[in-house]
């Protein structure tokens, strides 16, 4: 059994008066990927942003190698290898592809040149953009472009909040499998998805978040057989 990388234990998040997480505890272990899966409103978005220190639990503790994280803001959880893809990608619009790509490494003194390369070799597609305005790219380039930039901040601990929203099929394939690649290099990955049989053919394990409470857990294996999940969540009966 691997170590326990990030352990969540009892987090309740609340926004005012809504308490988005009643008290969820989940673990991710070293080399895993983890998926989130669950409908709209469950708590995928606010769970990841808590792990990435965009929010703070009202109740909880979140611990990372060992320590305790939570309450530490985002941008200091970067330097610990925690590295956020958000929802909607948010690239800098009016940057280039290669000078986004260098924001991802702003908690270097400068970009690993051999980090950038790769990159590019993972992403060929973000190789012939590399002058163009992020801006102008496409849904699914700039998805390949967020998830570039996360990894120029040489992560341990990988966030994905939706990858596949909006894109094609075939885009959706092309960044499972890279993020597939990421994994087996030794990334570890929380992915955060509505597309649950995408997510779950990737995942060592998955948690179905409702209304804010955990509800399932099983291997990707396990959850994709599960009834309940093929029903609420891969449109069978
Ligand atoms: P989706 O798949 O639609 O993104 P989700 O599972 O990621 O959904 P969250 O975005 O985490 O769900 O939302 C969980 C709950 O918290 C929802 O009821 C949502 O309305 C509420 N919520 C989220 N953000 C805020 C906010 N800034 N202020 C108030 N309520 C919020």
């Amino acid at each position: 059994m691997s170590d326990v990388l990030l352990h969540v234990d009892e987090i309740e998040v609340r926004y005012g008066a809504i308490k988005a997480l009643k008290g969820i505890s989940f673990e991710v272990r070293e080399g895993e990927v983890v998926a989130l899966l669950g409908a709209n409103g469950a708590g995928k978005t606010t769970t990841q942003q808590t792990v990435s220190g965009m929010l703070r639990p009202s109740l909880g503790q979140i611990v990372y190698e060992g320590r305790r994280i939570d309450g530490i803001p985002a941008h200091e959880l970067i330097n610990l290898g925690i590295c956020h893809v958000p929802e909607g990608r948010r690239v800098f619009p009016r940057m280039t592809v290669h000078e986004n790509l260098e924001m991802g490494a702003f908690r270097f003194k400068r970009p690993d040149p051999k980090l950038f390369a790769h990159v590019l070799e993972l992403f060929p597609r973000l190789e012939e953009r590399i002058k163009q305005q992020a801006g102008t790219l496409s849904g699914g380039e700039q998805q390949m472009l967020a998830i570039g930039r996360a990894l120029m901040g040489k992560p341990r601990l990988l966030l994905l909040d939706e990858p596949s929203m909006g894109l094609a099929p075939l885009i959706v394939k092309q960044i499972f499998d890279i993020v597939r690649e990421v994994n087996a290099e030794g990334v570890t990955v929380l992915i955060v998805e509505q597309n649950a049989a995408q997510a779950l053919g990737l995942a060592d394990r998955g948690y179905v978040l409702e209304t804010g409470e955990i509800v399932l857990t099983g291997t990707g294996r396990e959850l994709l057989a599960d009834d309940r999940v093929r029903a609420a969540y891969l449109g069978e009966e």
